[in-house]
């Protein structure tokens, strides 16, 4: 089974793939995480992703594009995968197509914009492994520490406020169109976010199971 998780910044969508990894055995795949190992490693991609990713602008296709491509050839992915920021445009999404991959469902989750920005004020990161945090719905047991991997949980470097507007504006322009995209195809199972996490769990267990 392989899936998509679409939807703005911060509705919501790493969480859910992360659960919906745990439950089906399947490798959540995050350009954004990959993308932040790589800056944090400094390779190329990385030298070239991170001044897109500062200013809440996409990182070039042809990058993010090979980096997903060498990602879901590895072992783990050959039963399935979830695709968490990927794709993030037509162009991209198209990329996938001719790659030949098949995609069952495309869970978009949806949240309005004004409830965004008030979220990811409150959004933190493990720095080491990923994982990802809010101060309310989802707090770290030990303050500044990660649950799973020990490491120093921080604010992302895109998630100050003028960023996130600009990441908004981003999603809308070039993400959203594949809304449409997906849902010509049929596959488009949109699931409204919800305050508590498991609600949106649940809808999202739904949503792939019908
Ligand atoms: P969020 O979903 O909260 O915006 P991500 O961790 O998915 O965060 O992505 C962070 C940043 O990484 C994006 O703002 C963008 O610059 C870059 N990025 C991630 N995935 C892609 C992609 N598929 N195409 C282009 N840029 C991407
Ligand atoms: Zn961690």
């Amino acid at each position: 089974m392989n899936l998509i998780f679409l939807g703005a910044p911060g509705a919501g969508k790493g969480t859910q793939a992360e659960s919906v990894s745990t439950k089906y055995g399947l490798p959540a795949v995050s350009t954004g995480n990959m993308l932040r190992e790589a800056v944090k490693n400094g390779t190329e991609a990385g030298l070239k992703a991170k001044s897109f990713m500062d200013a809440g602008d996409l990182v070039p296709d042809e990058v993010v594009i090979g980096i997903l491509k060498d990602r879901i050839a590895l072992d783990d992915a050959k039963n399935g995968f979830i695709l968490d920021g990927f794709p993030r445009t037509v162009e991209q999404a198209e990329a996938l197509e001719r790659m030949g991959v098949n995609i069952d469902k495309v869970i978009n989750i949806h949240v309005a914009d004004e409830k965004i920005i008030a979220r990811m004020s409150g959004r933190r990161v493990c720095g080491d492994c990923g994982a990802s945090y809010h101060i309310e719905y989802k707090p770290v047991k030990t303050e500044g520490v990660c649950d799973l991997c020990k490491g120093e949980v921080v604010l992302r470097d895109d998630d100050k406020p003028e960023t996130v507007l600009m990441r908004l504006k981003t999603y809308h322009e070039k993400t959203a169109p594949l809304i449409e995209f997906y849902g010509n195809r049929g596959k488009l199972r949109t699931v409204e976010g919800q305050e508590e996490i498991k609600d949106t769990t649940k809808l999202t267990f739904e949503a792939i199971d019908v």
